[in-house]
This record gives C-alpha cells, structure tokens and sequence, in this order.
C-alpha cells in the first residue's frame, strides 16, 4: 500500500445518500469530511461576508460562483487535517471546479472518484421526505437539472484523470457502504 494519503471525491446527485455515505467511509478509512454545502451553510448561519453572498443563490438551487468555491476549497485543503487524506462532497460540480481542484493537488493527484449512481426517480422520492428548509420542489428540479449538466459530464473528466468507482446506490446504506469499500479496497491494494 503506498504511503500517500487517500484523497477521494465522492459525486452524486441530491439525494443519493452521498451523506451517510461519506459519514461511513470518513470513519472506517479515517479521512477529513470537507462538504462545500456544509461550509457553505455554516458560513450563512454565522453571517458572514461569504455567507451573505452564497445565501441567495443556495436558496435558489442555483451554483456559487466556481471562484468563490474555489477559494474556500483551496483554503480548507490546506489545513493541516487534510493532509492525513480527505474525501470531498458536493465538489467539484462543475468542469472549471475539477480543473481547479487539479491545479491545488500534487502530482499524486486523487486516489479515486466515487460515483453514487441512483435514478432520478428514487432521488425526487427521497427529498421530498428530506424537508431541509432549502429543499422547495423549485429548487429540487433545479439543482437535478444543473446536476446533469454540469456535474454529470464530470464522471468523463474523472475517468480520464483518475480511477472512477462507479457504485449502484440502491439498496440499505450499509450494502451500499460495503459494495464502495470492496472497490476501493481492491484498488488501494493494488496503488
Ligand atoms: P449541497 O449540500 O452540496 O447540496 O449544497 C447546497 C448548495 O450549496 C448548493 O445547491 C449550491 O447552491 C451550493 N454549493 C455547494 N457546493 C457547491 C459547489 N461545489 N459549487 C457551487 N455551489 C455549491
């Protein structure tokens, strides 16, 4: 197994469980959770000068600019518990995102993307169960639109760039949780 840190990105759209997930996959593999929509949301909470320029456009469903994201990406990899390995959610989403995310790795690059694959259907189902306050049906069709869009055609640039995991996302979160480490247990046995 080699030294470097494992340095994973995890894709998928709302509501394909990317959050149980990656809660399961930072415990058991002992990564640094870093979640733009998090980071985002705290940061709108707190009344910041970066929240109250993101709160807007996240009500709406529509993207933060990809130089605001960029520079809180750059700033949050860089602290010192990211070094140890990192697993990054709701980011990049856009190609400009991924090519950013490039240029701030080392020549190590990712160990992997992981791409939560759930229909549609089964997603719009989930929400509407999910209530969060941002959650409207507006803004739900919205960011699926924008995810097919733009963060869709990232699974090309990954697979290209890096090594793609792509995981059936039905099913318990547990079998869905042991069908991502068998792929990404086999492929950090082998790096
Ligand atoms: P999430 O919790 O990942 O669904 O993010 C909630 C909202 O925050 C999104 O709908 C966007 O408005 C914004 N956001 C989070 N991550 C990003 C990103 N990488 N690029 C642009 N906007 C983002």
């Amino acid at each position: 197994m080699s030294a470097a840190a494992t340095r994973l990105v995890i894709l998928g759209k709302q509501g394909a469980g990317k959050g149980t997930q990656c809660e399961l996959l930072v415990s058991r593999y002992g990564l640094t959770h870093i979640s733009t929509g998090d980071m985002l949301r705290a940061a709108v909470a707190a009344g910041t000068p970066l929240g109250q320029e993101a709160e807007a456009v996240m009500a709406s469903g529509e993207l933060v600019s990809d130089d605001l994201i960029l520079r809180i990406v750059e700033q949050r990899l860089a602290q010192p518990d990211a070094q140890a390995g990192f697993l990054l959610d709701g980011f990049p989403r856009t190609q400009p995102q991924a090519d950013g995310l490039y240029g701030l790795l080392d020549a190590d690059g990712l160990t992997a993307a992981i791409d939560l694959d759930v229909p549609d259907a089964v997603v719009t189902q989930r929400m509407a169960g999910r209530g969060r306050e941002d959650d409207t049906p507006d803004a739900i069709a919205r960011r699926l639109a924008l995810y097919e869009k733009e963060t869709a055609p990232l699974r090309q640039s990954f697979a290209s760039n890096t090594r793609l995991l792509t995981i059936d996302g039905l099913g318990t979160p547990e079998q869905v949780h042991q069908r991502i480490c068998s792929h990404l247990d086999a492929l950090l046995a082998r790096t």
